[in-house]
């Protein structure tokens, strides 16, 4: 059955954090939105990243100091709005006399000190590995290591938060609906849309377009009718990347960033309290993103990279899980994997008259509030968007406000301290933290949510009230935060699932 006449300002394809993040900030700045994703919010590329808010302190050996620059700056921006799902972190580099040298490394970590205006976060200093416990248990020739900041984030909470903060501002955010289609009729688009659970097809009418499908953005071009013959000469280069999640390595707070000999990095992260998380692999990809998976090339590749380091080794049979994704890097022709650009890159095909089509190459996590909002910019004229100009700035709502579930504190400091544990569960913070992925929001976003969706009706249960919103597991399990663990009472009649199986595999 196909439903017509709904009329949109804009249409956004895809549910990863650019798809979100421009959602968001077109609703704030009172467009009537619609956001589809085929799959499930954040189930590709966002949800299987390092999940760092970072400079990339890699990318100023490409003289990316205008990238670095502008993700430093999002660093601090991010962790003011978000500081429930965002957390301060020190990376250890040790030092490695016959890789980068000193003074190299002294260069880069002043420029990724004061690059962004790094304004809450400690700076960078050089410590004897001997004296420091990130020391112990690295082999006994690292003997010194340079400390700098980054952040840490829940990536596919992230962008699940974003929205939940579209809908807030009424946008109408619709998981498991794929776009099948785009025609250009002169100022306006024909969009058909396809829900994947109903089977039914919708067709909507939009004033502008956004094709934000991450690495299936060339794929997606390939469907839009009406691009008056013009192609656009802008590509992505897949680059895969996976990760490993091993039993925890070592009792301390801080990452590791660690050379390899071939010029990349790989980082060690404390993950779930319980575990270190491993990565990332960069290999060149050809093929459908959905559904890959790590080869044992890529595993034994992060089991080497561990082994060079720590004392203790790990194997492919230590591995609890993992995870990969595949990076829609903008393909500036670079001669390997790991030189190409992070940077992103917007191409509008507009012209006057006509409604215009947005598609984002490329990006990071880290800058997708600075993308949401160029590509407002881009969009401003065509779509005639008279929002004041105090709201195209960081004055923009989207821009500085917290999230809209943002609560006080830092859930970090909380879960580790003793006197913060939620009395009535009697269980350690980190199984609860764990157990309430399962719970997710306030009931009041359920509801909200539910109305963006298809259907409502009264729960009997949270897989039916889960159901009914049109959201899987796997968004369920990334929906909660540990600050809540620990402050919110587990409501009545809802059940603890640790262990819960995810599209991925099989939660820590
Ligand atoms: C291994 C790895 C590590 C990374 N680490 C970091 C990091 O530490 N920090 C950082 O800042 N960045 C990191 N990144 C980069 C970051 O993850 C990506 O730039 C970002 O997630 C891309 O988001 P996206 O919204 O463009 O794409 P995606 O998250 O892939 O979203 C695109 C969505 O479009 C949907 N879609 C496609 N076609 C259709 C259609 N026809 N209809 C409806 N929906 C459709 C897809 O289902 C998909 O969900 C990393 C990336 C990788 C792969």
């Amino acid at each position: 059955m196909t439903k017509q006449n709904d009329l949109y300002d804009l249409v956004v394809v895809g549910g990863g954090i650019n798809g979100a993040g421009i959602a968001r900030d077109a609703a704030g700045r009172g467009l009537r939105v619609l956001l589809c994703e085929r799959d499930d919010l954040a189930a590709h590329t966002s949800s299987a990243s390092t999940k760092l808010i970072h400079g990339g302190l890699r990318y100023l050996e490409y003289y990316e100091f205008s990238l670095v620059r502008k993700a430093l700056k999002e660093r601090e921006v991010l962790l003011h709005a978000a500081p429930h799902i965002i957390w301060p972190m020190r990376f250890v580099m040790p030092h490695t006399r016959d890789l980068r040298p000193r003074w190299m490394i002294r260069t880069g970590l002043f420029l990724y000190d004061h690059l962004g205006g790094r304004g809450k976060l400690p700076p960078s200093r050089a410590v004897n590995l001997g004296q420091h416990p990130a020391g112990s248990p690295l082999r006994p020739d690292f003997t010194d290591a340079y400390i700098y900041s980054d952040c840490w984030v829940q990536d596919s909470r992230l962008v699940v938060l974003n929205a939940l903060d579209a809908a807030e501002r009424g946008a109408e955010i619709c998981p498991r609906t794929a776009c099948i289609g785009a025609t250009r009729q002169g100022n306006t688009w024909s969009v058909k849309l396809h829900d994947e659970i109903s089977g039914h097809n919708r067709t909507v009418v939009a004033r502008g377009l956004v094709n934000a499908t991450g690495p299936w953005v060339s794929c997606f071009l390939e469907s839009v009718d009406g691009r008056h013959g013009r192609q656009t000469d802008k590509q992505v280069r897949l680059v895969k990347g996976s990760h490993l999640v091993v039993p925890r390595l070592f009792e301390h707070d801080h990452a590791y960033l660690l050379q390899n000999p071939d010029g990349r990095v790989v980082f060690a992260i404390p993950y779930e309290h319980d575990y270190t998380l491993i990565g990332t692999t960069d290999e060149p990809f050809v093929g459908d993103p959905r559904g890959i998976r790590i080869s044992d090339e890529e595993t034994a590749y992060l089991c080497d990279t561990v082994a060079r380091y720590f004392q203790r080794r790990i194997t492919p049979a230590d591995v609890v899980w993992s995870y990969s994704g595949v990076r829609p890097l903008y393909d500036d022709h670079a001669a390997n994997a790991s030189a190409v650009t992070r940077d992103y890159v917007l191409d509008l095909d507009a012209v006057t008259g006509q409604a215009p089509l947005l598609s984002v190459f490329g990006g990071k996590i880290t800058t997708y509030r600075t993308l949401a909002e160029d590509a407002l910019a881009q969009l401003a004229e065509p779509l005639a968007i008279d929002a004041p100009p105090g709201r195209l700035t960081p004055r923009c709502p989207a821009a500085t406000s917290p999230t809209p579930t943002s609560r006080a504190g830092s859930p970090r400091s909380r879960t580790t301290t003793p006197s913060c544990r939620p009395a009535c569960c009697g269980v350690t913070p980190a199984t609860t933290a764990r157990a309430f992925r399962l719970w997710w929001e306030t009931p009041a976003h359920w509801q909200h949510s539910a109305k963006t969706s298809a259907t409502t009706s009264t729960p009997p249960s949270w897989i039916i009230y889960f159901g009914t919103s049109g959201l899987a597991p796997r968004t369920m399990s990334s929906g909660a935060v540990r600050a809540w663990a620990c402050t919110s009472p587990m409501p009545p009649g809802r059940q603890l699932m640790p262990g819960s199986r995810t599209a991925r595999g099989r939660l820590p």
